[in-house]
């Protein structure tokens, strides 16, 4: 890279700067001597990585008059720089989808929502994709490091979207290539790209920065505008299973009264996701999918219709849950969506139909949690953009005019 390291400090190892702007990125380290400790290494070694990485324009330290415990030395404060490469996070929904700038700290800027085309053919709607970021990079005033798509679908691990029945898709969509060749055109073809299912996209985020904080096997399950998806993370790695399409849990049968579009009856996104709710109410709700869901949901303490039809859902939940924790044995499940509203409103019933379904006693006792983010998939979509800058810092350089 063009001037780093100087020849009078030392190079930092990719791995220590990687190391050290992860703790950053990721919270809860703000003081050098803190990063030091955290890194395991010499004072000396800390200062020469994070030289660097102001070099890099990704990080500031600050000296704040503040004396370091038992060393008298001046403490330092240290944190990401507001100047610091952003990444464009998409999100598409079953209705509508999301755009937003992120930056390293998890810190999305202003989210916005914008309408699918109709039809929401593959080609409408990732040329729409491309054309939302093409606003955002038009409006940055920071260099992108990357742009990184959730999609509601399964995602082959090479980047195409598979069965993505929810918009309507044939089987096999390539997602990743019509995307990248459509950046291309607009004189982005260097511009790292990401794409992934929403759902595994959701458990990261909420891994990193949200509710599945500290956990070291997370299982989540969430449910959107429509349809159910799940993710695993275990000690911060998504699994995504030999061809990228793991934990599809939408299609673990629950029951057996609902046809469902993969041509089995009784899966749980047939039998308990927003539209499923909306139908054992008798099709009350009007407006979004999601919105007249969580309505049924907040009436459910004075309603008995809603009531019942939250229990039969809930229960369906708990029967989908249980089979989960028999084969996965997480130590913590988050839920989200409509699903973190279900939680709150009958997490008795909840936890009582996961013990009772579940093989082993201690299920019952698993960590269940709503999710802590608004916008999961979005900060996942935003993590996998920032990966490759985050594994090693020196991409910052690329991303700078020369
Ligand atoms: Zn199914």
């Amino acid at each position: 890279m063009p001037g780093l390291p100087t020849k009078s400090s030392p190079a930092s190892s990719v791995s220590s700067l990687s190391r050290a702007l992860t703790l950053l990125h990721l919270g809860g380290v703000t003081r050098r001597s803190e990063l030091t400790t955290r890194l395991g290494l010499t004072r000396t070694a800390t200062g020469t990585v994070l030289r660097e990485l102001e070099q890099l324009g990704l990080v500031v330290t600050r000296t704040d008059g503040r004396r370091g415990a038992g060393t008298g030395r001046p403490s330092h404060g240290v944190e990401i720089s507001p100047g610091a490469p952003m990444v464009v996070a998409v999100q598409v929904g079953v209705e509508t989808m999301l755009v937003a700038e992120a930056e390293l700290g998890a810190v999305l800027g202003p989210v916005t929502e914008i309408a699918l085309p109709d039809p929401p053919t593959p080609e409408a709607l990732l040329g729409l994709v491309v054309d939302r970021v093409r606003v955002v990079l038009d409006r940055a005033t920071r260099p992108c490091a990357g742009v990184g798509v959730a999609l509601p679908a399964a995602v082959g691990s090479d980047g195409s979207a598979l069965a993505a029945h929810n918009l309507y898709w044939p089987g096999a969509v390539p997602a990743r290539t019509v995307l990248a060749g459509l950046l291309a055109s607009l004189g982005h073809s260097r511009l790292p790209l990401t794409v992934g299912n929403d759902a595994n996209l959701a458990t990261l985020g909420e891994s990193r920065h949200g509710a599945g904080r500290g956990a070291h096997n997370l299982l989540m399950l969430l449910t959107g505008q429509q349809g159910v998806g799940g993710g695993l993370v275990m000690e911060g790695r998504p699994y995504t299973g030999s061809a990228g399409v793991a934990l599809e849990v939408g299609h673990i049968p629950v029951a057996n009264d609902r046809l469902c579009h993969c041509g089995n009856a009784g899966c749980l996104e047939a039998e308990a996701d927003p539209k499923a709710l909306l139908e054992a109410v008798g099709g009350r709700g009007a407006g979004r999918t999601l919105t007249a869901a969580r309505e049924v949901v907040a009436a459910a303490a004075t309603d008995p219709a809603a009531r019942a039809a939250v229990s039969k859902i809930t229960d369906r939940l708990a029967g989908g849950l249980a089979s989960l924790v028999n084969v996965l044995n997480p130590d913590r499940i988050v839920l989200g969506g409509l699903y973190a509203d279900l939680l709150r409103a009958s997490e008795m019933q909840l936890r009582a139909g996961l013990a009772y379904r579940s093989f082993l006693d201690h299920a019952a006792a698993v960590d269940l949690r709503p999710a802590a983010l608004p916008h999961p998939a979005l900060v996942g979509a935003a993590e996998v953009a920032l990966q490759p800058l985050l594994d090693d810092p020196r991409r910052a350089a690329m991303t700078r005019p020369a």
